[in-house]
């Protein structure tokens, strides 16, 4: 299997370049953005609990998002594999997202990451904030708050792949085909 976690700051093209590279190897996208949104949407009791802390920039509790993850994972058991976005975010994830990979006699192949700077990062969020109508993209404390999280929370991520050999860095500036084409030469080194 190919299990690739799509790593970045919110803003780095993450679910962009998802989109393509799961096109490509045919994978399953498991965004945990998306799903907890598709349950906001729904109006479901998940939903309702997300929103309370991603309208806040912050995080939704590791044991909701695990769990969740874990049953849309196993609502695709013939996947040839996973582009994990947007997940994980904390060391606790990482080494449940392991664990539960292990259950199933496999394991992530690599972590992928954009590399973006934050002058750019809030500049595209706001520019997206016109379009994609989410709310945590609307306000610029809110971005401030998220970027705030991902660099006390999510950047320790980073060295948990390191400390596998899988964590493999890509600029995540230029243009969209440009960066694709980097990420799929990581895939195939
Ligand atoms: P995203 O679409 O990936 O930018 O996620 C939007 C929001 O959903 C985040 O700011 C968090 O509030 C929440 N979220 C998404 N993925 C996770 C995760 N793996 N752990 C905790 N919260 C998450």
């Amino acid at each position: 299997m190919l299990n690739i976690v799509l790593f970045g700051p919110p803003g780095a093209g993450k679910g962009t370049q998802a989109a393509k590279l799961l096109e490509k190897f045919n994978l399953v996208h498991l965004s945990t953005g998306d799903i907890f949104r598709s349950n906001i949407k729904d109006a479901t009791e998940l939903g309702i609990l997300a929103k309370s802390y991603m309208d806040k920039g912050q995080l939704v509790p590791d044991a909701l998002t695990i769990d969740m993850l874990q049953s849309e994972a196993d609502k695709h058991p013939h996947a040839n594999g996973y582009i994990f976005d947007g997940f994980p975010r904390t060391h606790p994830q990482a080494q449940a997202l392991d664990d539960f990979l292990a259950t199933k006699n496999t394991g992530i192949t690599m972590m992928l990451a954009l590399e973006v700077n934050e002058e750019e990062l809030k500049n595209r969020l706001t520019e997206r904030a016109k379009v994609s109508g989410r709310s945590d993209d609307a306000d610029p404390k809110i971005i401030q708050k998220r970027i705030e999280v991902y660099n006390a929370e999510t950047m320790p991520v980073k060295s948990y792949y390191q400390a596998q050999n899988k964590y493999k860095g890509v600029n995540g500036v230029g243009s969209v085909d440009v960066i694709f084409s980097a990420l799929c030469t990581e895939i195939s080194k």
